[in-house]
């Protein structure tokens, strides 16, 4: 008896879950997988500024996002850039490379080359990752509410190509009181030429 109803109840079960997976299918069709593409099918345009690599301000431009596939990314990163930057993942602290790097140059982006953050603005947080407060450029990050791991924190990533920095927090020190918390695989110093 006991036996019976348990089984009907998994049927039933499976049958909610089997439609779910159906929906789901449907609307991935319907409104396929690449968010970041506009309507026409060519990636949206973002407004980056450029900097040169010895840290000077260039021109704002009109540039196309970048869109690539999940095999893509992982082609062109090393797997702990890609688990960060592609699969918002966080490094240990204080085992990254730039935690503890004091020279003068810029950091970009690991996937893009996009200027994101100045050696002027870093300082020591004693967190084990690279914190700034400020980004080169507000233009060239996004910022997003982050609801993961049971909190609410905003995360950071590249505007150009949607990398995952890390996130920012407003404990930081003058002159903006913020701190950019960022992920040393998600970034590439450049010291000034
Ligand atoms: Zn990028």
């Amino acid at each position: 008896m006991i036996q019976k109803r348990d089984r009907s109840i998994s049927r039933r079960t499976f049958l909610v879950i089997g439609s779910g997976a159906v929906t789901a299918i449907a609307l991935n069709l319907r409104y396929g997988t690449k968010p970041v593409e506009a309507k026409n099918g060519s990636p949206k345009e973002v407004n980056i500024v450029e900097f040169s690599n010895s840290g000077q301000r260039e021109e704002t431009v009109s540039l196309p996002a970048i869109v690539k596939s999940d095999s893509e990314w992982k082609q062109q990163l090393s797997s702990d850039a890609y688990e960060i930057t592609r699969r918002a993942g966080t490094e240990r602290p204080y085992s990254g490379q730039y935690w503890n790097l004091h020279d003068k140059g810029l950091y970009r982006c690991i996937c893009c080359d996009t200027a994101l953050f100045n050696s002027d603005t870093k300082f020591e947080s004693g967190t084990g990752w690279p914190s700034f407060w400020q980004p080169i450029a507000k233009e060239n990050v996004r910022e997003s509410i982050d609801m993961s791991l049971g909190m609410e924190r905003t995360a950071v990533s590249c505007r150009r190509c949607d990398a995952h920095l890390g996130h920012v927090f407003a404990d930081g020190p003058k002159p903006t009181g913020l701190r950019y918390c960022m992920n040393s695989a998600s970034l590439k110093f450049v010291k000034f030429a």
